[in-house]
């Protein structure tokens, strides 16, 4: 039997495991880490078909401008004089145009709604549980200026066939009744789900092992053998030598009683900040990006604009600046066009890639799983996977 090896251990790694176990491979995990925390365990849990507009939109290059020179803004990109940087830059902005964005957007609907499709065939499955819920996701809008923006972003996505319905502040009112966000009004993507990722990632861990996959854990991948266009053999921690049929590279880069009231995960928009009621009457807040590169600082500016933005769209929920040892932190590896990296190398013939998911790894964690099974085993691809060819940048 052919033996595959994934490299990390995050959502990605584990649901390519999930689908090339469930397909009869042989599957051996290599993480670096203990495996028990990373973006995937923390994030904010929300499955987004309505994130159909990659990152990189001519917009968002005005914002990010803008948004430089504010250390507490939702996007920020810290300056400095580094040529990944820059050369990441100029691909973003080389992407950022209509022409590319209106080709990326069906391409990302498809995908999300793969993902969301078999995490509801998973959600099934006795092995798991973990809070999946269908209550759609509420874009609230605090002035009437990005109301407008997000009624046209609605527009659009009704054209893609994603249900979006722009709701008054009385209609919003009627369904946050509770809480009564204080906002000029809101879209309703009634399509998107949420769940607990930290539950997902140990359950789709526990599955594995129950299936006999292999973990490596404390094993970092420090280079690879090169034999005829192939990959043969790994270095692990600089000397072990581990080899396989096939590689997958997945290393991707408060208050409870707001939890009880607020009802639909809600995206606070012009803030960029993301609020999920999770189980055990926890609420998650998500948010601010910051283009930094491998950065494991936590920067409390940048807290603090999450913080300072709740009270505005919810002004009888004041939460407060928590301890930095409280606070966490993700990595979101970005890739300049906003879009996945998931496919076959050209240059290695046994190599496929299934990275540089940003803020949406979770989201298409289970379709990106399936694409790589899809693949690895020559079959044709659930959905069209030509704009996320991993070498595009090469
Ligand atoms: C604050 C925040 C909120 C978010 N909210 C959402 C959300 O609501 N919905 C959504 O869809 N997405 C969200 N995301 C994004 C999502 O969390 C990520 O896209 C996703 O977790 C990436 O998964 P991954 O498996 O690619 O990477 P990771 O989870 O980072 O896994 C990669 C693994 O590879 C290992 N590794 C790296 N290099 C090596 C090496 N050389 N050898 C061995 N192992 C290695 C790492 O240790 C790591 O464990 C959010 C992210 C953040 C930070």
């Amino acid at each position: 039997m052919a033996n595959i090896t994934i490299i990390g251990s995050g959502i990605i790694g584990l649901s390519s495991a999930y689908y090339l176990t469930k397909s009869g491979y042989e599957v051996t995990i290599i993480e670096r880490g203990s495996g028990n925390d990373g973006c995937s365990f923390g994030n904010a849990g929300m499955i987004v078909p309505s994130h159909f507009i990659p990152l990189a939109t001519p917009g968002m290059i005005e914002k990010g401008i803008r948004w430089m020179f504010n250390s507490e803004s939702p996007f920020y990109v810290k300056p400095r004089l580094d040529w990944d940087l820059v050369s990441w830059g100029l691909k973003f902005y080389k992407a950022a145009n209509k022409r590319k964005v209106d080709k990326a957007m069906p391409a990302l609907r498809d995908i999300s709604l793969l993902s969301k499709k078999l995490y509801q065939e998973i959600a099934k499955e006795p092995d798991f549980d973990f809070a999946f819920e269908e209550k759609g996701l509420m874009m609230l809008c605090k002035t009437q200026h990005s109301f407008e923006e997000e009624a046209e972003v609605a527009e659009i996505a009704n054209k893609l066939g994603i249900e979006a319905k722009v709701l008054s502040i009385s209609e919003l009112h009627q369904i946050e009744d509770e809480v009564k966000p204080d906002v000029a009004g809101a879209v309703f993507y009634s399509g998107d789900t949420h769940c607990y990722p930290n539950a997902f990632v140990k359950q789709l861990k526990a599955y594995l092992q129950k299936k006999g996959i292999k973990f490596l854990y404390n094993s970092e991948v420090t280079g690879f053998e090169v034999e005829d266009g192939r990959i043969k053999k790994l270095k692990i921690n600089h000397s072990l030598i581990h080899s396989f049929t096939h590689l997958v590279i997945a290393t991707g880069s408060w208050s409870p009683i707001l939890t009880k009231l607020l009802k639909i995960p809600s995206i606070l928009l012009e803030a960029r900040v993301a609020i999920t009621p999770m189980a055990d009457n926890l609420i998650r807040f998500g948010g601010t990006m910051e283009i930094g590169g491998i950065n494991d600082e936590i920067n409390m500016n940048r807290v603090r604009g999450i913080i300072k933005s709740v009270p505005q769209f919810f002004p009888d929920y004041p939460i407060e600046i928590p301890a930095k040892e409280k606070v966490w932190y993700g990595l979101r590896p970005c890739s300049p066009d906003g879009l996945p990296y998931i496919g076959r190398t050209q240059k290695f013939k046994n190599l496929t890639i299934a990275s540089g998911h940003a803020m949406m790894g979770l989201s298409l964690a289970p379709a990106t799983g399936k694409l790589v099974q899809e693949i690895i085993d020559n079959e044709k691809p659930s959905v069209d996977i030509g704009l996320y060819q991993p070498e595009r940048y090469d």
